[in-house]
């Protein structure tokens, strides 16, 4: 049933409960705000009837309930993603291609839709919340021109009387399953690229943002694209492993589609391997900022607050362990402070003005500011920060900067994925390159020097698989994303990311000289 004429059969029958009464206000405010998952084409309650309950992070207020399903749901949208396939892989990549465009389209003139309800569930700042939407969207505008471009070869033959083709088929159903940073962006950066490829999927979002996703699909829906090509399911986070297991070893699943932390990426490769599945891992990240004495200051401090203060740190790729030269070092720190304490406004990610908003869970709190008190245990120094802004809620971490860091505290070891930046004093480029190097990660890499050769040098010899000189972002639709390492296999975006989806067949044609 629509929203609208739901919503309206609801308040005049007057036999409403609790969570139906909430999810009408919601909607209200919400205009793409969807509470069933989404199977078929159709929307769906889990086959149990049960559901948990999203909530906002900001003041922990639910915004919406929505089905708790579980492996058996799982393996009936595997069904129906396989059963789409039969049909979607034999369109042409112009279909698909228009499909794309339209759902693209409808996602921009959505673009506030969109953002309302990615700040309602993960808490970013509604502006950043619109940044997130334009740039998932530019996967499917890219996507919608790459469908046409996944092309084969011809290959000059040995033999006189043979043609070697080789083609690009799809894989078939794609298990989707994605974190909740970017809740629409790692939605529309796989399912672009997957659906220009031909095949079809099913989404599993994290039990903290369901609902961007099942925004998107309401719009893919909207955009006409058939039932059954793209499927979401929605599941607790107590029934994430079943229903993940499901998504890796069903005989329906041909490739397994992941980005998450590097601890759950190796669980799902292990159940992938099973059925030599492909997977496509986009994992953790500890990612280097290294800033050298020729380099612009000014410059490569403005690049630090959006390396690691987007998204309030909870970014893969933002920046984990700034490496700066002794020569630059107090005034690179003296003028990062002043910048920190001047543009990190926290609060609400609806409240105007605000550029940081809370933790996404009490878990993730819990690690950053763990993180932290083990830094200063062992000596670090907090020059900013370093504790919760209790008077906001339990999830709001003051932006923090500490120095003093050496390579023996964990905050130097693991992914901090909040909002703190940690300095540390290098000698030489050699030392920075061991001391980058030293991580079982390798996502990206930052790089702030206007000596040419030294960026070359250190372009090639950092083990990451991106890497940005003198910026401090560097994600777009156009490049191959992906990390080396245990940072993860395989691109997204770029014609690689399509490609990620295909296989390829060599067909010999034979007897041509009869
Ligand atoms: P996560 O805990 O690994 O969760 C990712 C997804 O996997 C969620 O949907 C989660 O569901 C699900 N999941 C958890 N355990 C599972 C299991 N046993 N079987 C199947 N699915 C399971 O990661 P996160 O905390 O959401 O995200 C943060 C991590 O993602 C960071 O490490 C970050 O670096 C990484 N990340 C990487 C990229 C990249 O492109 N490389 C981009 C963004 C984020 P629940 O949430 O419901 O548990």
């Amino acid at each position: 049933m629509h929203i609208l004429y739901l919503r309206t059969y609801l308040l005049r029958s007057g036999n409403l409960v609790e969570s139906q009464k909430m999810y009408i206000n919601q909607c209200r405010r919400l205009h793409l705000l969807r509470n069933q998952a989404y199977v078929n084409g159709e929307w769906v309650k889990a086959k149990s009837n049960l559901v948990f309950a999203v909530h906002n992070p900001a003041d922990d207020s639910v915004v919406a309930e929505v089905p708790d399903m579980d492996s058996k749901d799982a393996q009936n949208a595997l069904l129906t993603a396989s059963n789409a396939f039969q049909t979607w892989k034999d369109t042409t990549a112009k279909e698909r291609s228009r499909i794309l465009r339209r759902w693209f389209d409808l996602c921009e003139k959505n673009t506030d839709n969109l953002a309302e309800v990615i700040t309602a569930e993960s808490g970013k700042p509604l502006a950043e919340a619109k940044g997130e939407v334009a740039y998932g969207n530019s996967f499917l505008e890219w996507f919608a021109d790459s469908a046409r471009h996944i092309n084969g070869e011809i290959i000059p033959s040995p033999w006189p009387n043979k043609q070697i083709l080789l083609t690009r088929n799809p894989l078939g159903v794609v298990s989707v399953i994605t974190p909740w940073n970017f809740p629409f962006a790692m939605i529309t950066r796989k399912v672009g690229a997957l659906m220009a490829a031909g095949c079809t999927c099913v989404i599993k979002p994290s039990e903290d943002t369901p609902l961007s996703a099942l925004a998107a699909v309401e719009l893919a829906h909207q955009a006409g694209v058939p039932k059954g090509v793209v499927n979401v399911v929605t599941t607790s986070r107590k029934n994430a492993p079943t229903v993940g297991k499901v998504m890796c070893e069903d005989e329906y699943v041909r490739c397994i589609s992941f980005t998450g932390s590097t601890t759950v990426g190796k669980i799902l490769y292990g159940l992938a391997a099973k059925g030599i599945k492909r997977v496509a891992l986009e994992l953790g990240g500890n990612a280097p900022f290294i800033v050298f004495p020729s380099a612009d200051i000014d410059h490569a401090v403005d690049q630090a607050m959006l390396a690691k203060f987007r998204n309030n740190g909870q970014a893969c790729i933002g920046a984990n362990r700034f490496l700066i030269h002794e020569i630059v070092f107090d005034d690179f720190v003296k003028k990062f402070k002043a910048r920190i304490e001047k543009k990190c406004v926290l609060g609400p990610g609806t409240k105007e003005g605000v550029t940081c908003g809370p933790l996404i869970n009490n878990e993730q709190a819990k690690k950053v500011s763990g993180l932290v008190d083990d830094a200063v245990a062992k000596g670090a120094k907090v020059l900013s920060g370093g504790k919760f802004a209790k008077n906001l809620g339990n999830k709001f971490y003051e932006s923090t900067l500490l120095v003093d860091v050496n390579q023996d505290m964990q905050i130097f070891k693991e992914e901090v994925f909040g909002p703190v930046a940690t300095c540390i004093k290098m000698k030489s480029e050699e030392e920075a390159l061991k001391m980058a190097n030293s991580t079982r990660s390798g996502l990206a890499a930052y790089i702030f020097t206007k000596d040419l050769g030294q960026a070359f040098r250190m372009s090639k010899n950092l083990e990451f698989g991106m890497v940005a000189i003198n910026d401090g972002i560097l994600s777009a639709a156009e490049p191959a994303f992906g990390g080396v390492k245990e940072s993860g296999i395989g691109r997204e975006g770029s014609l690689h990311g399509a490609v990620e989806y295909t296989d390829l067949k060599y067909t010999l044609m034979s007897g041509l000289d009869k």
